[in-house]
């Protein structure tokens, strides 16, 4: 019973096993060489990924969450996609480090669609890419590849967006409207409390959200206490 659930559990590494055991069986040369290749790609990503993660903690970190809805949000419109494009075009590294990037960026607030467009681009047009598509098969392929491929990205990315809905990503949703703090990352440094404290206390070593009149906020001191925050734990996004 216990081992049933543990294949349960393991079901896509069960089914690599068997996969390689079949293949083995059917044709041993194929088999030693599809471990090899398997090797190679888990040192190289034992090699990638701990630079990966590190960099992805120190944009959560340096980036505020407010940056990345307006620029990579929903409301971010045409801005947004082009920024998109720019972010998966100039990135380094294979495509499998760019899905922690994505799933921060998502925590954060970029839209389905803008996600979609940063993993594509980042797949099949990246500059470096292109310079080296350019130099072995010629300026005039390159460019015409590129230009239907931005295309196909622009449909599919929108009719995508349509389909993939907020609870299919499993990561919380990031509109949450109105104002928040994120506790699990405050410090209780008290500067929230002491530069707006009709709006912001401390209940031990947190900060908390007085209740608070929408009509009544004053955006603009609002606004210089969630840059002054020392980690961005304060969130505002319009209700
Ligand atoms: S400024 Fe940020 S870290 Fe400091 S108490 Fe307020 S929410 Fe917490």
């Amino acid at each position: 019973m216990t081992a049933l659930k543990k294949v349960k559990e393991n079901l896509f590494l069960v089914i690599v096993a068997l996969a390689y055991i079949a293949m083995f069986i059917i044709n041993p040369v194929m088999g030693t060489e599809s471990i090899k290749n398997s090797g190679y790609y888990i040192k190289e990503m034992l090699f990638i990924m701990p630079v990966i993660f590190v960099l992805t903690a120190l944009l959560d970190m340096w980036i505020p969450k407010e940056k990345i809805m307006r620029y990579l949000g929903k409301d971010a419109g045409f801005k947004g996609v082009f920024l998109s494009f720019v972010v998966g075009s100039v990135s380094a590294g294979p495509i499998y480090a760019a899905f922690p990037m994505c799933l921060m960026l998502r925590k954060k607030g970029a839209s389905i669609r803008n996600i979609i467009i940063i993993l594509s681009s980042w797949a099949v047009i990246k500059v470096p890419m292109l310079l080296n598509e350019a130099k072995f098969l010629g300026p005039k392929f390159m460019a015409i590849r590129w230009v239907l491929t931005v295309l196909a990205i622009l449909i599919f990315s929108w009719i995508s967006a349509k389909i993939i809905k907020d609870e299919d990503l499993p990561v919380e949703s990031p509109a949450k409207a109105g104002l928040h703090i994120n506790r699990d990352a405050c410090m209780g440094c008290t500067i929230c409390a002491k530069a707006y404290p009709e709006l912001f206390e401390m209940q031990g070593k947190k900060s908390v959200v007085k209740a608070y009149d929408k009509q009544n906020l004053n955006l603009e001191n609002l606004q210089r206490v969630i840059g002054d925050c020392p980690v961005h734990a304060i969130e505002y996004s319009e209700e």
